[in-house]
């Protein structure tokens, strides 16, 4: 994303939820990653404001990284419905819902329903890194049942 230059005040969408001006970005995915067919889409990126929104996007059988960190995410679903792992608390979510991600608690979305999810997220320009759940803290997540559903098992 090109930050020397400010974005121009009206940006259009292309339909198909893109947006002209805007950079598509598909996460690099390998056999390890914690993530699936998703793509971001910084669509505001402004330091005077101290925050960023951007527009995530799953296929059908997409899901988000499970990590959690200090900053917290303000979420509205876009697009579609799914699954939100929150803490250990596992909701279903469709358009338009909001979901508020506090500080340090383990949090995923999963696509459901045979068709892509989207949401936008809202969160601070300056934040910490997000983290990934070690073995042992994956263990105890999958020890509450609608968890290990939630991951599939
Ligand atoms: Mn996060």
């Amino acid at each position: 994303m090109d930050t020397e230059q400010p974005p121009s005040l009206f940006r259009p969408t292309d339909g198909g939820y893109r947006w002209q001006g805007v950079a598509y970005q598909p996460y690099k995915q390998d056999g390890s990653a914690p993530f699936k067919d998703i793509s971001r889409q910084t669509l505001f990126h402004d330091p005077s404001l101290g925050c960023e929104l951007r527009y995530f996007e799953m296929d059908a059988a997409g899901y988000s990284t499970l990590e959690r960190h200090e900053h917290t995410h303000a979420v509205m679903i876009f697009r579609g419905e799914g699954q939100c792992l929150l803490g250990t608390e596992v909701r279903p979510v469709r358009t338009h819902d909001l979901i508020t991600i506090p500080a340090w608690t383990w949090h995923q979305f999963r696509a459901s329903g045979g068709a892509p999810m989207g949401f936008l997220c809202m969160v601070n320009t300056a934040r910490d890194r997000p983290v990934l759940p070690t073995e042992a803290e994956a263990a105890a997540m999958r020890a509450v049942p609608a968890v290990a559903r939630f991951f599939g098992e």
